[in-house]
């Protein structure tokens, strides 16, 4: 998800992620010198804020894993784990994390990442996440919390769900985290990074709003991933994301301004052809080539579900300062791994509308249940509600054997053309 900046783009932006990334691994190998707690938790449904307010650092696992693998370090840690036991079937994330545990727990940055001093579970939708720390627990001597997040399988947010986990946050959730962070908890402080996250969330909401432009000034797929670095992860509540969302949202305005196109691999484009809607996570051990294969045919993706498994905020939820405790229960509800497939199914429809896309695809990832089912079955209604043409193929996470890269590019090619023929008919 959050990923380190590259120099895919020179944005003053990118330049201020990447020295937050710096700093926070930074901390994160100094935790025991300087006595801050550090606290593992999952991406989806992360209390950051909390987290943050109780003087503790977060260490997000899957991001230590799908960095691992845009830096060619994943295959040799899923061999490892596959080494000591694990199937191939593992989601591999997991493999990758465990991998990387057994081989020193080295970061991808080249830190040494400190040992949990807490195992947070926000479980928000897939039960790999509970097997997750089921493996960590076994491997470090530290306390386990969870926060059961009822699964949105009504497609709706009851006050008995919100009042349950609100009831779990004061019960267990924050006692426990206060016993490890030995202080606690000021509300005041927790009220003030809300407000905080608010204030970015404004921001981000503004930078996928702009795809809407023609040419989208941004892709909101493979640079997006780049964009919900800072929110999804260790940031979100932090006046350093406020001014990254801040500058971006200034970047992309400015790039609207003149028409230019989203910065790709290859540079600057301006040459928007198609537009694309993508469901699925993006596969990070060739995920530059993949991106090749679509800026190459000036495919820009405009809205992409992957980049709103953190939190949905373009339907209009914010944290809000005000009701502190239920503002985070909303957040844990609504991310997108919570959510029921008619909804996950309406989501999409509404951004091929909203975005006016040309044609939507679907990227199937073999280790991730959660967001694999019933994906066929999502191609055919969505084709059937919008009459856009979609998009099947298939890779993985972090697990280099599964990108098949002639396969994926042919099939791709096929569909880029087939958009083609259809807008020249169209036309005529
Ligand atoms: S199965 Fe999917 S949602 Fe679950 S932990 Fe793995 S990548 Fe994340």
């Amino acid at each position: 998800m959050a990923i380190a900046a590259t120099d895919v783009s020179k944005d003053r932006s990118q330049a201020r992620q990447k020295r937050m990334i710096a700093d926070h691994f930074d901390k994160l190998e100094h935790a025991k010198e300087t006595g801050k707690k550090v606290v593992y938790t999952f991406v989806p449904g992360n209390l950051t804020e909390l987290i943050d307010a109780l003087g503790m650092l977060p260490v997000l696992p899957e991001i230590n894993a799908l960095q691992s693998g845009m830096r060619k370090k994943s295959a040799e840690y899923i061999a490892e784990a596959e080494k000591a036991g694990h199937s191939e079937d593992v989601c591999t994330y997991v493999k990758c994390d465990i991998g990387m545990l057994k081989s020193g727990n080295v970061s991808p940055t080249g830190t040494r990442l400190p040992p949990p001093d807490l195992l947070l579970l926000s479980y928000t939708g897939c039960f790999t996440f509970m097997k997750w720390f089921e493996l960590l627990k076994q491997e470090y001597n530290c306390p386990v919390v969870m926060l059961h997040v009822p699964y949105q399988a009504d497609g709706m947010i009851t006050d008995e769900m919100r009042r349950y986990i609100v009831d779990q946050l004061e019960q267990v959730v924050i006692p426990a985290m206060e016993q490890v962070a030995g202080k606690k908890l000021d509300m005041q402080e927790l009220e003030k990074r809300l407000a905080l996250s608010a204030k970015a969330e404004d921001d981000l909401v503004a930078v996928w709003e702009s795809a809407r432009h023609r040419p989208s000034p941004i892709d909101g797929y493979f640079g997006g991933v780049y964009y919900i670095g800072p929110i999804f992860s260790a940031f979100r509540g932090t006046e350093d994301a406020v001014h990254y969302y801040r500058e971006l949202r200034e970047e992309v305005t400015a790039r609207m301004a003149t028409g230019e196109g989203p910065t790709t691999p290859d540079g600057p484009t301006t040459n928007e052809k198609f537009r694309i809607v993508v469901e699925g996570p993006p596969n990070w051990t060739h995920f530059y080539d993949f991106w090749r294969m679509f800026s190459r045919e000036g495919a820009t993706v405009v809205a992409s579900t992957y980049t709103r498994v953190g939190g949905l905020y373009d339907l209009g939820f914010r944290h809000d300062s005000r009701r502190p405790l239920e503002t985070l229960a909303d957040y844990c509800l609504g991310c997108y791994t919570n959510m029921n497939l008619p909804s996950r199914i309406d989501l999409i429809e509404q951004y091929i509308k909203r975005y006016d896309a040309d044609g939507f695809l679907i990227n199937s990832v073999k280790s991730c249940n959660s967001f694999s089912v019933g994906q066929l079955l999502v191609l055919r209604e969505l084709e059937k509600r919008t009459g856009v043409p979609g998009g099947f193929v298939e890779s993985d996470l972090v697990d280099p054997r599964y990108f098949g890269k002639a396969n994926i590019d042919n099939r791709l090619q096929s569909y880029f053309q087939m958009l083609e023929g259809k807008k020249r008919k169209g036309a005529q």
